[in-house]
């Protein structure tokens, strides 16, 4: 079982497959769960901040070396950033740094409208890493251990007991969990199918998924967002030739980057979060009436949301994600202008079909077929599609069932959902509230666990500050 991992330059890899801890006892050691952007550069702030005080940092992911997460770790060229490179950069103080790094490489000429492919991002992270880490940083150990943690308990003086997969136990005198992105649970509709015939259902945010897929296989998409935009290129670009189905309630796809993004001007309305949800919605759709940019408003609006959201009370936050989310997750996480197109193209020869419905469940045919049935959007009317495989396109699941660890601290006190699915609850610092709602242990999280406090805390943009600010909290 993989204990301690790679060797990074200047990495130093220390703990024994024994209990025996190698460190003096009073050398602080945080443990960060999940080697993903987040974790990854938690610890890289960790190491260059380190001072005076002896510090050791574990990294633990169950991922060969660093994989950066599920975002990340993909090496299909057609899975683009949904950002643009100038705003990749994974550094709060050199905005330029992306941008710069995939200059001096001359990757720009090749991707002219700086949306490159997320293996490019994965490649300039792991370098800065590995960068920071080959710099002197006096009393600072980094280790990456590959291995999942499977528990996480207190133990004495405000310490907490890790228990990892492979049955390892460390000990560490703060915990950040950066789990971020889960592949999704299998929805209720599907899951009969899903139980009596799993192989003809599998998760695109699984590895290896489309391997299962036959090149004239008729394919039911669940979803229409990001996830099923990386899917449909993944089966075309390895010459899928059967048709694919993409079904959503409401049957959007995301809204693609302007060719003229560069130009796009945050523009801020008088909102009045006091009067509610559904104002601020009006407000928004009486100003796209008057001729501004959905992509302008949400621009302005984002600047705002993480302190909005913060005061947000539970129910309003319900209701702005039963009316606002598709608005806010088709304009604000956008397609790559090169992704968008290739879509259009596959709807225009009639190899993507999307449809705007309601699940209702799926059941095995006859042969290898499927059967999947929806409620037709704005109707009562059932319909039902047929094809070979049934492919889950609903995006990353924020729920902590979907995380053994997370279910498990949740049920033993130790964190507590937030009310609306959403991750934890946690003060804005990242600091857990446990099921009594107290936040005295050292234990945090960052990235998607955070949505309910901060909602936009998942995109590099928003995750990078909080990573820096993180890491200066972990060391006062
Ligand atoms: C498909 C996809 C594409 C995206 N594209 C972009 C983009 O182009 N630009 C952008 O700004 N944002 C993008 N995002 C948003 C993305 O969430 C962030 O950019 C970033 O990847 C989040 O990083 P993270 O470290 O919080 O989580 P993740 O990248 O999900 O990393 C979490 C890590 O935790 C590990 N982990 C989980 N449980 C355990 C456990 N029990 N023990 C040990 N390890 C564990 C996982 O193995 C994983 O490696 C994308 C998201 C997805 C899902």
């Amino acid at each position: 079982m993989g204990l301690i991992s790679q060797k990074l330059p200047g990495m130093e890899a220390q703990l024994a497959a024994s209990s025996r801890d190698p460190f003096a006892a009073d050398t602080r050691h945080i443990a960060i769960v999940g080697a993903g952007y987040a974790g990854t550069m938690l610890a890289w702030h960790l190491h260059q901040l380190a001072s005076a005080r002896e510090m050791r940092v574990s990294l633990i992911d169950p991922g060969a070396g660093i994989s950066l997460g599920l975002a990340y770790s993909t090496d299909d060229p057609s899975h683009l950033l949904n950002v643009p490179a100038s705003r990749m950069s994974a550094l709060v103080d050199a905005p330029r740094d992306f941008i710069d790094w995939c200059q001096a490489r001359r990757i720009l000429e090749r991707e002219k409208d700086g949306f490159v492919p997320r293996r490019v991002f994965r490649e300039y992270v792991l370098e800065r890493f590995a960068g920071q880490l080959s710099a002197p940083a006096p009393g600072a150990t980094v280790g990456v251990i590959n291995d999942s943690v499977s528990a996480i308990r207190q133990a004495a003086a405000m310490s907490f007991a890790i228990s990892l997969h492979s049955g390892i136990e460390l000990q560490a005198d703060a915990v950040v969990l950066a789990t971020g992105n889960q592949p999704p649970l299998v929805p209720e509709a599907f899951r009969a199918l899903s139980d009596t015939q799993p192989e003809r259902v599998s998760a695109a945010l699984h590895q290896g998924w489309a391997d299962r897929i036959e090149q004239d296989d008729r394919v039911i998409l669940a979803g229409t967002g990001l996830t099923m935009v990386d899917a449909a290129l993944t089966l075309q670009s390895r010459g899928h030739r059967g048709e694919l189905i993409a079904i959503s309630r409401r049957g959007l796809l995301p809204v693609a980057h302007r060719k003229d993004w560069r130009g796009v001007r945050p523009t801020q309305v008088p909102l009045e979060p006091a009067r509610g949800c559904l104002s601020m919605l009006q407000t928004l759709r009486n100003a796209v009436r008057e001729g501004e940019r959905w992509d302008a408003l949400l621009a302005g609006m984002r600047r705002e949301i993480s302190a909005l959201w913060t005061t947000m009370p539970p129910a309003e936050k319900q209701r702005f994600l039963r009316h606002l989310r598709t608005i806010w997750d088709v304009h604000r996480h956008r397609m790559a202008p090169a992704s968008a197109s290739a879509i259009r193209t596959m709807q225009e020869s009639g190899t993507l079909k999307i449809i705007a419905g309601t699940f209702s469940d799926a059941s095995a045919l006859a042969g290898d077929r499927i059967s999947v049935s929806y409620r037709a959007r704005g109707t009562d009317e059932m319909r039902s599609v047929e094809g070979q495989r049934l492919v889950l396109c609903t995006g990353p699941d924020t729920s902590l069932v979907a995380s053994p660890l997370l279910a498990q601290m949740q049920r033993e006190g130790l964190l507590c959902a937030d009310p609306n699915d959403l991750g934890v609850k946690a003060m804005p610092s990242g600091k857990l509230l446990n099921a009594r709602g107290e936040s005295d242990l050292h234990l945090y999280a960052i990235g998607s666990l955070l949505r309910g406090t901060l909602w936009e805390c998942t995109a590099i943009p928003d995750l990078r500050g909080y990573v820096s600010s993180m890491a200066k909290t972990l060391l006062t």
